[in-house]
């Protein structure tokens, strides 16, 4: 039986995949064929109640993976729960719902890190970008509220301001961090990388990408992904759930040492998967010839000893500096 974790975190929590993007680089919009959906309480809480609390030993739980969380009505509660289960929470979103009442809320209710993604410094350039529901003016409004409520309540939560790396805001990169420079202690701002996930065609749209920087997944031995109906994946990459393992309702421990995720784990490390299989167009596979046999710091959370505390910008920055383009 190959080595994995006995501890292993949820990496991300999928409270919806339903979305009002369209976004040209994410696999949901035209390469996911699943049911839309929003996660009950008792899937939440069956996650939440499983990895407590280890969890808050190694690094927080995403609440998003396709969709935008924010459109989930019980997303602070959630939080809330979490967190008084010990259970650190981040989240990944678009600023154009995250309204100053949202923003408020998840703030009060403990949440650990949140990651706001402008992709463009006007509308015409955001629409081309995220679809026709995008508005560049209301998303810096938003983020702008955002960071007035998190002054005002003095909040510990962790900001990242991030724009993606297409090819079609290259032009803007500059001008976002000007326009976004923020001194407040905990944000930090950047240009990331794209990822073109495990949809090769997706890579047309980056203008930076990361394929050099793979060759060092261990997500199948350390993490796993719940999607919005309990069932369990191995990654934030596995968009449509290609490999499903279980489901949380199952019981975590029957799904991590169970035989499909075994069976799983055996093929990943031999190289032995099916050809078509999702982690063969994945740049962080072991064995993709596009990937560079190098190690990197992704999965340093694993080692860190309180990430929730360690959860800085200088951390981040450490720990994520090869995602960074500027
Ligand atoms: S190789 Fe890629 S797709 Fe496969 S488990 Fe790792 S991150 Fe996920």
């Amino acid at each position: 039986m190959l080595a994995r974790s006995p501890q292993p975190i949820a990496y991300q929590l999928e409270l919806t995949n339903h979305c009002p993007y369209t976004c040209q680089g994410c696999p949901r919009t035209h390469h996911m064929h699943r049911p839309l959906g929003m996660m009950s309480p008792e899937t939440f809480r069956a996650v939440v109640d499983a990895v407590a609390p280890y969890q808050r030993n190694f690094w927080p739980m995403a609440l998003h993976h396709m969709g935008e969380a924010l459109l989930h009505a019980e997303i602070a509660e959630h939080v809330a729960y979490a967190c008084s289960r010990g259970v650190p929470t981040s989240l990944a979103c678009r600023p154009n719902h995250l309204t100053p009442e949202r923003g408020e809320a998840l703030l009060r209710a403990g949440l650990c890190m949140i990651v706001i993604t402008v992709d463009a410094l006007d509308t015409p350039t955001m629409r081309a970008i995220t679809g026709k529901v995008a508005n560049f003016e209301k998303a810096e409004e938003n983020v702008r509220a955002f960071l007035d409520v998190r002054r005002k309540l003095d909040s510990p939560t962790k900001v990242m301001i991030q724009m993606i790396a297409y090819a079609d805001n290259q032009h803007q990169w500059k001008a976002f961090e000007e326009r976004f420079a923020c001194s407040d202690p905990g944000v930090v701002v950047a240009v990331k990388r794209f990822s073109a996930w495990t949809v090769p065609e997706l890579a047309q749209f980056g203008a930076a990408s990361e394929k050099f920087l793979g060759g060092s997944c261990r997500r199948p031995f350390n993490s796993f992904v719940v999607l919005w109906d309990g069932r369990v994946v191995p990654c934030c990459r596995d968009h449509d759930g290609a490999v499903v393992l279980g489901n949380i309702h199952d019981g975590l421990d029957n799904v991590w040492n169970g035989p499909a995720y075994e069976a799983f784990r055996e093929g990943f490390d031999d190289d032995a998967l099916p050809k078509d299989h999702m982690c063969r167009g994945c740049s962080l596979y072991p064995w993709s010839p596009a990937a560079e046999k190098k190690s990197i710091a992704t999965n340093a959370w694993i080692e860190n000893e309180d990430p929730v505390a360690a959860y800085t910008p200088d951390w981040w920055m450490k720990s994520f500096g090869h995602r960074v383009v500027r």
